[in-house]
């Protein structure tokens, strides 16, 4: 982050031209530096042969390179925090590829046959890689994307070309996609921004760079071509505008933004400690949503009334396998401590065929609508089983709350019941305590539940809204597709009548609602959430001092007026200019 607005510097020797592109904002800040290209084609290498008297020389360069990139790992793992095990496993299994002596000897003998260092590497990742793809394991054919990676980043290292998570320092990497995994990486070496050709808002690897405060825009399309390495960059993630080489009218302006950013910073943190209430004195917990274990120092720092949302399948997907459930255990007691007597909401494992292998069917066509979440859960009952230990474990000092994710059916909730109530017994017998009256709660993300909200709520103690996958099911709106993101919106009117209904059977029968996806967030949505009965809102940590600010200042007895107009409109443009705005 940049302190010192004032010591900006442009170099426009180059007399380079400004341009303006246009994109997505998907992490809100405001940063300027130097571009980092990810250069998104796959290498393609020559064919031809080397001279037998240049094989020392390729092996040495392969050597120095596999050298520096391990460094780079060996350092980027060394920053990360002693309680960030999950992101510490991901950069641990990128180490393990680059030190399987096996793999390395296979490379070093393509050299030994007079291919280039380059070559090699290609032709023996590509081998392994293609092995990958084509199994049926999931995972094994994400495991292919990570090899791609690490191929890409070892050649551009080979190149000189400090293509590699190291050069991400103080710059503003841009690329076609980037996984959670770049992120993470990215934002070990102090990465400031990130910009990508495509993404959607509600990814995980979005979400990750709101976790950490990192700006980012997505959907800027060739971003990749237009843009070159060391272009300068001011990136702006409040409204998606990115200025490339920009004049010094652009830096004036960005100074005098970036300074007025600083001073609203500043006042924000004045507001951590005061309520978020409304002008008319209805009182709205904001609480935040953990997907690293970093998140909840901030959600601290920022005053968050709870945790509304640990998703805590990020687990699995950073360990590439269930954690047992002491793991579990130890990772959901620190975030009970830490904001111990408020709650915090672990959802059980969201996981699909798409995420996790084992005990999976071998293929899915459509794994959003297919094994995952609570069918997965109640057909693994081991899996579940252990989480629901460990969380029941942790609850002893009663502040913790369990959530489902992905119901339809009431039957759902009901087998689930009875398995708490086994694992109640193993403990009863182990003389291990646990709060006997665990809230129990479930995930609307299914337009099946919402309906099904007011027969199911005398049931349950909570419910949260999960608007990413509410808008996913309810407009057939693949949330992961760039091809149709433009027709993915929250504000359809169907999903806020989804909502609304669900509001009002909670409110009905006196259990808690919370909208815990990144509609909670969005600024013009606040309004409309209490106006339609939201009482809590979960967001991502870094949101939550500008969504106390807004709660301070919107009146209930308006939202309500303005929450009725809205579920009148039929059409989603009127219900944005209604609410006056026009970007996603
Ligand atoms: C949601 O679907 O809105 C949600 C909060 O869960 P996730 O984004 O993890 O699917
Ligand atoms: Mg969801």
């Amino acid at each position: 982050m940049i302190n010192n607005v004032k010591k900006i510097e442009f170099n426009n020797k180059t007399k380079a031209t400004q341009s303006i592109l246009r994109g997505i904002p998907s992490s809100p800040g405001l940063v300027h530096g130097k571009a980092v290209v990810l250069e998104p084609e796959s290498i393609i290498l020559p064919d031809e042969k080397i001279e037998t008297k240049n094989i020392h020389e390729e092996l040495d360069r392969l050597e120095t390179a596999i050298r520096d990139l391990i460094q780079e790992f060996v350092h980027a793992l060394s920053k990360v925090k002693d309680d960030a095990k999950n992101v510490a496993s991901v950069l641990e299994s990128d180490l393990m590829i680059l030190t399987d002596e096996t793999f390395l000897k296979k490379i070093r003998n393509k050299i030994e046959e007079c291919f280039s260092a380059e070559n090699a590497i290609v032709q023996e990742f590509d081998h392994q890689i293609h092995f990958l793809l084509k199994s049926n394991d999931h995972i094994l054919r994400e495991r292919a994307n990570e090899l791609d990676h690490i191929k890409e980043r070892l050649i551009s290292v080979l190149r000189n070309r400090c293509i590699f998570y190291g050069s991400g320092k103080n710059s503003i990497v841009i690329a076609q996609s980037l996984t959670p995994t770049d992120i993470v990486n990215f934002k070990e070496a102090g990465a400031l921004g990130f910009i990508t050709e495509v993404g959607g808002i509600t990814s995980h690897s979005s979400i990750l760079a709101r976790s950490y405060e990192i700006p980012e825009v997505i959907g800027i399309k060739e971003a990749t071509s237009i843009i070159k390495d060391n272009d300068k960059i001011i990136l702006d993630g409040y409204t998606g505008s990115i200025t490339v080489n920009p004049t010094k009218k652009s830096v004036s302006a960005y100074v005098a933004k970036k300074q007025k950013e600083q001073e609203h910073k500043k006042q924000l943190g004045e507001l951590a400690k005061l309520k978020a209430v409304t002008t008319d004195g209805k009182q709205i917990r904001l609480m935040a949503n953990i997907n690293v274990s970093e998140d909840i120092e901030t959600a601290l720092i920022y005053g968050a009334e709870g945790v509304g949302l640990v998703r805590s399948e990020q687990l699995i997907i950073s360990k590439n396998s269930i954690p047992s459930e002491e793991e579990q255990f130890n990772w959901f007691k620190s975030l009970a401590d830490s904001i111990f007597p408020e709650f915090v909401t672990i959802r059980a494992f969201d996981i699909g065929s798409d995420k996790y292998s084992e005990g999976m069917p071998k293929h899915e066509q459509n794994p959003a609508l297919g094994f995952r979440g609570i069918r997965f859960l109640l057909h693994r009952v081991d899996i579940f089983k252990e989480q629901i230990r460990a969380i029941l474990r942790v609850s002893k000092n009663k502040n913790i709350r369990l959530m489902l994710p992905l119901i339809t059916c009431y039957n759902e909730i009901e087998k689930t019941k009875k398995i708490i109530e086994e694992c109640k017994k193993e403990l009863s017998k182990e003389n291990i305590p646990f709060d006997n009256n665990l809230p129990l709660g479930i995930m609307i993300e299914t337009p099946a539940a919402a309906i099904l909200s007011e027969k199911i709520a005398p049931f349950i103690d909570f419910f949260s809204i999960g608007t990413n996958d509410l808008t996913q099911y309810t407009l057939a709106v693949d949330r992961t597709n760039e091809y149709v993101s433009s027709i993915y919106d929250s504000f359809h009117p169907t999903v806020l009548s989804l909502i609304k209904l669900t509001s009002d059977a909670a409110n009905k029968h006196n259990i808690p609602v919370s909208v815990c996806g990144e509609l909670a967030g969005h600024a013009a949505a606040t309004s409309l959430l209490i106006g339609l009965g939201i009482t809590e809102l979960s967001v991502s940590p870094s949101m939550l001092l500008e969504l106390k600010k807004r709660v301070r200042e919107t009146s209930y007895q308006d939202s309500k007026k303005l929450a009725d107009e809205i579920l009148k409109i039929a059409n989603c443009e009127d219900v944005r200019q209604k609410l006056s705005f026009t970007n996603e």
